[in-house]
């Protein structure tokens, strides 16, 4: 566990915070070579990480912005990630690559659409209702006005992958401490829990919304903010999508497996409480069922409420905190942190080890 020095407890590298981003960092920094403690407040996946879809799209062919380039970049180590997981956990992730289908919603979308089918590199596949079907019968696609079909995205179940990458972390060697948070940090770099003081060769920051609060203490302002997002996954008598298929912004169906299905979710920025609001997860229920009508008489299996960290401009920060040598802060992951986990980790253990 810690070992006893003169300078009192020592943990080589600790990783504070165990979502999926500092899960991942703490397993990419020990494969390197390093040391790793992970402590996390409640337990593995306690935060927003549990609570996603799982839904990884591949960003639009016109999207060519750093932050595009870095999702892209990332669903590309998807493959090596999960494998890694997989192999070392022996949990299957529900990781595949069956593509999506998108139903735009409005003359705006639509427009967009026609942009990107103007590009000659384009990969998206503009659709029939009848392929549609084809592709997935039980979804009502009558009201479409455009079908597009984007072979190229990914599938997760987050919770088989939170505890794949726990499992994993634990058989490479990492230390994870749960029901231990972190409240404070300084120089040293040093990290006060409850009970113990603890001084580390070098410290990231991966608490997710709360990673403000730490980053705070060391002088550094990264406001990061909640948006609400509410599901549900429901058990249905027979198959409904066997890929994830987008309504809306607020409107995603995606599979789970025997029957299962994952709807959601809402975007409620700067909402705090984590409990599902019965009206709202009934009101998605609603408007999944004009969809898919198969869906009467599914079962609700389960309801959440997650509170998803929005740094500055919807965009996290990877990277020291200035004027503090040796400690690392990668936060603020909003809606794509399962997209950017191989990415992040990637970055920061570069940074650590170069
Ligand atoms: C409804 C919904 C759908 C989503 N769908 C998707 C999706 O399809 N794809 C996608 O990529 N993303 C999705 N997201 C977003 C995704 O869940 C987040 O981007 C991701 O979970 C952020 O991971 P994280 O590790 O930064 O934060 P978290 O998962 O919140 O982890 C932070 C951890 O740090 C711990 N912690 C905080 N403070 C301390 C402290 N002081 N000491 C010790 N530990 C501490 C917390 O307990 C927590 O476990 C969705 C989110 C929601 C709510």
């Amino acid at each position: 566990m810690y070992m006893i020095g003169a300078m009192g407890k020592t943990a080589g590298t600790i990783v504070i915070g165990g979502g999926v981003i500092g899960l991942a960092t703490a397993l990419e920094l020990q494969t390197r070579g390093q040391s790793v403690t992970l402590l996390e407040a409640k337990t593995c996946g306690a935060g927003c990480s549990t609570k996603a879809l799982g839904t990884l799209l591949t960003p639009l062919p016109t999207r060519d912005g750093e932050l595009s380039q870095s999702i892209r970049q990332s669903l590309n180590m998807y493959g090596d990630f999960i494998q890694t997981l997989e192999e070392l956990s022996g949990i299957h992730t529900g990781h595949a690559i069956k593509g999506h289908i998108h139903v735009p919603v409005g003359e705006a979308q639509i427009q967009a659409y026609v942009r990107e089918f103007a590009l000659e590199h384009c990969w998206l596949e503009r659709i029939s209702r009848q392929q549609a079907a084809d592709l997935e019968p039980q979804i009502d696609f009558s009201a479409a006005d455009e079908i597009i079909f984007d072979p190229t995205s990914h599938q997760i179940d987050p919770v088989k992958v939170i505890d794949a990458l726990k499992i994993s972390c634990q058989r490479a060697g990492v230390v994870i401490q749960e029901h231990t948070p972190v409240i404070n940090i300084q120089d040293g770099p040093v990290v006060h829990t409850q009970n113990d003081v603890l001084s580390a060769g070098t410290v990231v920051i991966a608490g997710g919304l709360h990673s403000t609060d730490l980053a705070k203490k060391l002088g550094m302002t990264f406001p990061i903010k909640p948006v609400r997002g509410q599901a549900l996954e429901v058990a249905a008598a027979g198959p409904i999508v066997s890929r994830t298929v987008k309504f809306s912004k607020h409107l995603h169906l995606t599979p789970r497996p025997n029957n299962h299905v994952v709807i959601g979710a809402t975007t409620e920025p700067g909402v705090w409480d984590d409990e599902p609001v019965k009206a709202d997860i009934e009101h998605l229920l609603a408007e999944a069922k004009k969809v898919a009508p198969a869906l009467a008489g599914a079962k609700i299996m389960r309801t959440w409420a997650g509170l998803r960290p929005k740094g500055p401009k919807g965009r996290p920060y990877i990277g020291p905190v200035e004027g503090h040598k040796n400690i690392y802060l990668s936060a603020g992951h909003y809606k794509i942190g399962f997209y950017l986990a191989p990415l992040s980790a990637q970055r920061v253990a570069q940074m650590v080890c170069s």
